[in-house]
């Protein structure tokens, strides 16, 4: 039988009873460097959050995942349907840093940046500790029998949930609709966007039950990070850790020669997911650094030097010396890099303009005689060039080679052409004196140069023929 409620046996969830019922944590306050610092980044990155889908460059949302329009705004570039390629490699490089990241400083994400715990611990959690009160209170109040102030405050605590996953929903559907199509979509009545509405409704519902109710069960049993982390780590990586050597034996489990930690579970209460960090690194710990500012503030009364749970490694507890270059943290690091420069080549590269040469099958070419006299060919063709994105600018067709573009006319109803107008089938002559001919054939090299920037966008080759004599 445990001593209390906290002690529990080590093969047992702190958040499920022997029939693996849900047990509903009510975690301490805590106070301290951590806790203070994890406050400012969490507001700092809900502001980013908030903010972000509304800034606009150039008039166009900065980050814009248009699903309709198969588009992806992100920073000044736009990503079209066939750059998925490209789009994989930001994916790539963003689990490489997350792997990186992990094998540095174990699950710092968890703890620091997933909106779970950001939107939990800096919203949800305030709002219940305003309604319901401290801890102690809040569990006082879930035992109580059903009575109209019960009832009055947890209306009022899942009333305000409510407002705030309302308003988290409009901000994230914001990267999707456009948060100046969305301030007009709200506006409007909701049977005029039956499809967003709903897809409002469901995205609420998911943030309400999952931030209000569902909270570390998430962590535990559902996030698939939490369980790849243990092959990204290994026992140089920073994590949350009770030092042993120092604390053990606790107090009452030996007499006369007893460690640092007084046994109070000081820790265990602070705990969002109900773990007692003293049983070493587990999968259930986030990374959150309550229990080091929990211990801390112990320490600190009985009179002992601070830090028997800290940011450490498992190697710096046992008093090895850290590697300073670590195989996995490298493998990370070059993934990543390699995926940044692959990004970059990709993106300089990458082309929103299509285009097709397609040669007129009846009369592929045409003899005729030139201006000069000389005996000439003319190849027919049809181009269909397909543009995707804004740009007011027209392109210029040419010929990569100076000399072609002295001798091979090109005949179009306009060049350069308007990009907007690249939808359509143009039809396009060429035409040549027969002595450029090689055995009946000319390769060469058609450029599309943008006329406002001058760059250029695409190069096609192409096959001219002719005669062959
Ligand atoms: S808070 Fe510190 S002293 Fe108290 S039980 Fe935890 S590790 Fe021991
Ligand atoms: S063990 Fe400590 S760091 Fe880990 S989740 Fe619990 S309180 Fe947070």
């Amino acid at each position: 039988m445990s001593k209390n409620r906290f002690d529990l046996h080590e093969e047992r969830l702190a958040t499920t009873d022997e029939k693996g019922h849900r047990i509903f944590l009510f975690p301490e306050d805590v106070k301290g460097i951590w806790r203070k610092r994890r406050t400012y980044f969490y507001w700092f990155l809900i502001i980013l959050y908030l903010v972000l889908p509304w800034i606009y460059h150039q008039g166009e949302q900065v980050l814009l995942f248009d699903l309709p329009a198969r588009k992806f705004h992100f920073f000044g570039s736009t990503f079209y349907g066939h750059d998925a390629p490209i789009l994989s490699l930001l994916l790539f490089g963003f689990i490489f840093l997350m792997g990186f990241i992990t094998s540095l400083y174990g699950r710092a994400w968890c703890g620091w940046a997933c909106p779970q715990t950001v939107f939990i611990d800096a919203i949800y959690r305030q709002i219940e500790k305003f309604v319901e009160g401290k801890a102690r209170a809040r569990q006082k109040l879930e035992n109580e029998p059903w009575t109209l102030k019960k009832f009055g405050k947890k209306a009022l605590k899942w009333g305000l949930y409510l407002l705030v996953s309302l308003h988290i929903s409009h901000s994230f559907l914001g990267y999707f609709v456009g948060t100046r199509n969305l301030v007009g979509i709200s506006l409007s009545p909701p049977t005029e966007h039956m499809d967003l509405f709903i897809t409002m409704i469901v995205i609420t519902a998911i943030f309400l039950i999952d931030f209000g109710w569902f909270r570390e069960q998430f962590c535990i049993i559902a996030c698939p990070y939490g369980r790849f982390q243990s092959v990204m780590m290994d026992e140089d990586s920073t994590v949350v850790a009770y030092d042993i050597n120092r604390g053990e034996p606790r107090r009452g489990l030996e007499t006369g020669n007893e460690g640092d930690c007084i046994n109070c579970y000081h820790c265990v209460k602070v705990c969002p997911t109900g773990i007692d960090i003293r049983r070493g690194t587990q999968l259930e710990c986030i990374a959150c650094t309550n229990c080091i500012d929990a211990c801390d503030e112990i320490m600190e009364k009985v009179g002992k030097p601070k830090g028997l749970i800290s940011y450490t490694s498992e190697n710096k507890l046992k008093n090895i010396a850290s590697k300073r270059f670590r195989i996995r943290p490298m493998i990370y690091l070059t993934a990543i890099i390699a995926a940044v420069i692959v990004f970059t080549i990709s993106l300089l590269n990458s082309f929103n303009l299509k285009a097709t040469f397609v040669r007129a099958s009846k009369t592929p070419f045409q003899q005729v005689i030139l201006k000069s006299g000389e005996e000439g060919v003319t190849n027919f063709y049809k181009l269909r060039m397909d543009f995707k994105g804004e740009s007011d600018s027209k392109v210029l067709l040419a010929f990569e080679n100076p000399k072609d573009n002295e001798l091979i006319e090109i005949k179009t109803p306009r060049n350069p052409l308007p990009l907007k107008e690249t939808q359509k089938k143009i039809n396009i002559f060429f035409r040549f004196p027969q002595s450029i001919l090689n055995k009946g054939n000319k390769k060469s090299v058609v450029t599309f140069t943008d006329e406002k920037s001058g760059k250029i966008l695409l190069k096609k080759e192409i096959n001219f023929v002719g005669p062959i004599k």
